[in-house]
C-alpha cells in the first residue's frame, strides 16, 4: 500500500481553467444563475451536488482550495475561511452549545485561548485549560458535559508538542470530538492520520507563505463540513467568515510550493537551534534532543519536511530581547513582527505580543518568559551566514558572551 504522502497527495489534483487554462478559472461571482427553479429549490435544501448558490456558501474556487487541503491533511472534507480565526470559532461553536465544556491545551495561539477564556462562557460554553503533555491531566478534566479536546500539535509559542493518538484514545474514551490546529506543522504531521476528528490551519502561515493575507481551513469528515456549511444551522454559514474566490485561487498557487519551502525552513531552523544551544543559549526547538518532546515528535513526522521552522531562545530578559530584535532588525536579518512561514525570518515577543491575551500569572506558570523571543525562520539560501550575523548581534548586546565564542 502507498504510504501517505500529503505533498503527493496535492500534486496529484489536476484541476484545468476554462479554457484549459494551467491554473483552474477564478470564480469572481458572488451568486450563480439556475436554468430552472427546481434546481435553485433543490440547492437549497443541498440536494444538488456541482451546483453552486451564493459565495457566501460554496464557491468553484473554494472547493478547489478545500479539495488540495483535504487531500494533504487526508480527510474527506475541508472548508476554507477568511482566517484562521474564521475557522477555529465556528468550528468550536458548531460543535458545543450551551452548557458544553471544552478542554483545551493551555499553550496555544493567544487569540484561541482569549475567544475560549472570555468569549465562549458569555455562550455558557467553559473551558478547561491543561498541560496537554500529560495525558493523565488530560483526562481527569473531562466532565460528562466535556464535547471537545482541543490543541494545537505543536504549541504557540512554548513549542510543546500533543501526543495526538494518545489524545485521540482519550477522545474516543469519552465520546469527544479532538480538534488539532496544526498551523505550525503542515506536512511535517498529519493528525488526521493519528486519530483527530477536525484538524484546522492559519493559511496565513505557512500554507499561504507570502505574508499577504489571512486565511483558514477546517478539514474534517463530510458530514461534518456540511453541518458548517448548512443554510439553516451551519455556523461557518451564518456567522460568514468566508474567503473570497480570488484569495483562494492566490493561496493554491503558494500551496503547490509548500513541500520545497517547508524542507527549507526545516533546514534552516535546525541548523540555528544547534548552533545557538553549543553557544550555550537557552534554545527550544523541536528537532533538538533537548526538547522533552522530541522522542515523541521523531515518531509522528513525516521526516522529510523535518521538524518545522519555529523556535524559541531565552534571553534573559524583555529589554535584552527587544534590543536583539531591533539590532537584527537594523542588519536586515529578518523582522520584528507577529505572524511566521514568511521567507525572511519574522521575531517577536511573545509575552507582550501574540500571547498577551493570556494574563501574566498564566503566563509565568506555563512557562512563558519575559526573555523569551519566538523566531520563525526564514527561507535563507546561506544559513551559515544568517547565522554569523546573529551571533555578531548578540555579541554586542552581551547575550552570548566571548567565552562561549571562543568553545568553536
Ligand atoms: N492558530 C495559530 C497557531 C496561530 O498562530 C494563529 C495566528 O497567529 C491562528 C491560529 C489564527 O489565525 P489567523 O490570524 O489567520 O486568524
Amino acid at each position: 500500500m502507498k504510504n501517505f504522502n500529503p505533498a503527493d497527495n496535492i500534486q496529484d489534483l489536476q484541476y484545468f481553467g476554462e479554457f484549459g487554462g494551467v491554473n483552474p478559472s477564478i470564480s469572481d461571482s458572488s451568486t450563480y444563475t439556475f436554468l430552472s427553479a427546481k434546481t435553485m429549490f433543490d440547492t437549497f435544501e443541498g440536494n444538488m451536488e456541482g451546483c453552486y448558490l451564493y459565495s457566501r456558501h460554496s464557491s468553484p474556487s473554494n472547493l478547489y482550495l478545500d479539495k488540495a487541503l483535504a487531500a494533504m491533511e487526508g480527510t474527506e472534507s475541508a472548508n476554507v475561511s477568511a482566517s484562521g480565526m474564521g475557522a477555529i470559532t465556528p468550528t468550536l461553536l458548531q460543535l458545543c452549545s450551551s452548557g458544553d465544556h471544552i478542554v483545551s491545551s493551555r499553550t496555544i495561539y493567544g487569540g484561541t485561548y482569549a475567544f475560549l477564556k472570555n468569549f465562549t462562557p458569555r455562550l455558557g460554553i467553559k473551558t478547561t485549560f491543561v498541560d496537554i503533555t500529560k495525558l493523565d491531566v488530560v483526562e481527569a478534566a473531562i466532565t460528562a458535559e466535556t464535547k471537545v479536546l482541543y490543541c494545537e500539535t505543536v504549541s504557540n509559542p512554548l513549542l510543546e508538542v500533543a501526543d495526538i493518538a494518545g489524545l485521540a484514545k482519550i477522545a474516543l474514551r469519552h465520546n469527544l470530538k479532538l480538534v488539532v490546529d496544526n498551523t505550525f506543522s503542515p506536512l511535517s504531521v498529519s493528525p488526521a492520520k493519528l486519530g483527530a476528528d477536525i484538524v484546522i490551519h492559519s493559511l496565513t502561515k505557512y500554507i499561504n507563505g507570502s505574508s499577504d493575507t489571512v486565511g483558514g481551513v477546517t478539514c474534517a469528515s463530510q458530514e461534518f463540513i456540511d453541518s458548517l456549511k448548512n443554510v439553516n444551522s451551519g455556523a461557518s454559514m451564518l456567522l460568514g467568515p468566508t474567503m473570497d474566490s480570488l484569495r483562494s485561487a492566490s493561496v493554491m498557487k503558494n500551496l503547490r510550493t509548500l513541500h520545497i519551502r517547508m524542507k527549507q525552513h526545516s533546514h534552516n531552523a535546525m541548523y540555528l537551534a544547534k548552533r545557538f544551544e553549543k553557544d550555550g543559549l537557552k534554545t527550544v526547538y523541536p528537532g533538538l534532543k533537548s526538547h522533552p518532546s522530541h522522542e515523541l515528535y521523531s515518531s509522528i513526522i513525516n521526516h522529510e519536511y523535518g521538524f518545522g521552522g519555529m523556535m524559541t531562545i531565552d534571553v534573559g530578559t524583555l529589554e535584552k530581547a527587544n534590543a536583539l530584535m531591533e539590532l537584527m532588525q537594523a542588519k536586515n536579518l529578518g523582522y520584528l513582527a507577529v505572524s511566521l512561514g514568511f521567507y525572511k525570518t519574522l521575531f517577536s515577543a511573545p509575552g507582550t505580543s501574540t500571547s498577551s491575551e493570556i494574563p501574566m500569572d498564566e503566563q509565568i506558570e506555563m512557562g512563558l518568559t519575559d526573555g523569551l523571543i519566538r523566531f520563525s525562520i526564514g527561507l535563507d539560501n546561506d544559513i551559515e551566514r544568517t547565522y554569523q550575523m546573529m551571533k555578531k548581534c548578540m555579541m554586542e548586546l552581551n547575550v552570548l558572551t566571548s567565552e562561549s565564542i571562543l568553545t568553536e
